[in-house]
């Protein structure tokens, strides 16, 4: 039994609002559970859909894949109603809730091993007026960020993909990480998911805008640094910094053999630390870093 809240009145789109699909995520799943007790169904045109526990074992173990078959249920989606129990939960949430949703926000951090800046994040549609759709909607959620991607190299089984495969706006949200919650990144989700209501007009009411315009940025694909070996991580860069081409931005220590010069490591292209890895015990191919740059006009 997970917890899943729907509140609909009257006539109007169906917003689909997920958080704990990784369970060692906390943003979202305070949220939602506050704003099932706020939203009174009479200010309410239309449905939303509340999930706040999306991958409930998961959520109960505070990790980020669950402890029953080891699954990381956003690889799965659209799941298999007839597979493991992760695979039927992904299965549920496309067949029963993404079908009837008009728009899907699905909110995540960097869980326990990463931390982010806060952005909001989409994917380019082929048709350009879905593209902008989502495009609003992602600025209705007035973070600091929204990264717009071409295109991401680890797409298959994401929420996002079958989503937006349907044609549907889809933004996934990075709030924070290192598996903790702070009052600031709770308030930035709870005036995000209002946003949403009033942008997708569920809820009546005005955008509030936060700090000022999200800014519209990209990764470079040479915007990733990713451990090139196992060991301990010592960073030299934090979330916010401005890095070069070439810069190196952290190295990597033998656990066993201090006697050995840590690797350096480097980033390819420059940007704007939006995301880095917070545990220093690293292992081979875990990603370290990544860039942000500002995308130029023509988005
Ligand atoms: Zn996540």
């Amino acid at each position: 039994m997970a917890p899943l809240i729907s509140i609909k009145n009257g006539d109007g789109p169906c917003l689909l609002l997920g958080g704990g699909n990784h369970g060692d995520e906390f943003e979202g799943q305070i949220a939602l559970r506050n704003l099932a007790h706020e939203l009174n169904p009479n200010d309410v045109s239309g449905q939303v859909i509340l999930v706040p526990a999306i991958n409930l074992p998961a959520v109960l173990n505070n990790s980020r894949c669950s402890p029953l078959d080891d699954k990381n249920i956003n690889r799965l989606f659209p799941g298999d109603r007839h597979g493991t129990i992760t695979e039927k939960i992904a299965s549920f949430i496309y067949d029963e809730l993404v079908q009837r949703a008009d728009y899907v926000v699905d909110l995540h951090a960097g869980g326990r091993s990463m931390h982010t800046a806060c952005y909001a994040q989409m994917h380019r549609y082929e048709e350009p007026e879905k593209t902008n759709a989502t495009l609003e909607l992602m600025k209705a959620f007035a973070v600091p960020i929204g990264l717009l991607y071409d295109t991401e190299p680890d797409v298959h089984g994401n929420l996002d993909t079958v989503v937006e495969e349907l044609g549907k706006p889809f933004i996934a949200v990075e709030l924070g990480g290192s598996g903790t919650v702070s009052p600031q990144s709770v308030a930035i989700t709870m005036r995000g998911v209002h946003n949403v209501l009033v942008h997708c007009g569920i809820v009546r009411g005005q955008i509030d805008q936060g700090e000022g315009p999200t800014a519209i940025m990209g990764v470079p694909s040479g915007g990733f640094v990713i451990a090139e070996d196992h060991g301990i991580f010592e960073p030299f860069v934090d979330l916010g910094d401005v890095v070069e081409p070439g810069q190196p931005v952290g190295q990597m220590h033998s656990v066993q053999r201090p006697d050995r010069k840590p690797i350096v490591h480097h980033i390819e292209e420059g940007g704007q630390v939006i995301c880095r890895r917070t545990i220093g015990l690293t292992t081979h191919g875990d990603y370290l870093y990544f860039v942000a740059v500002p995308l130029d006009a023509g988005i």
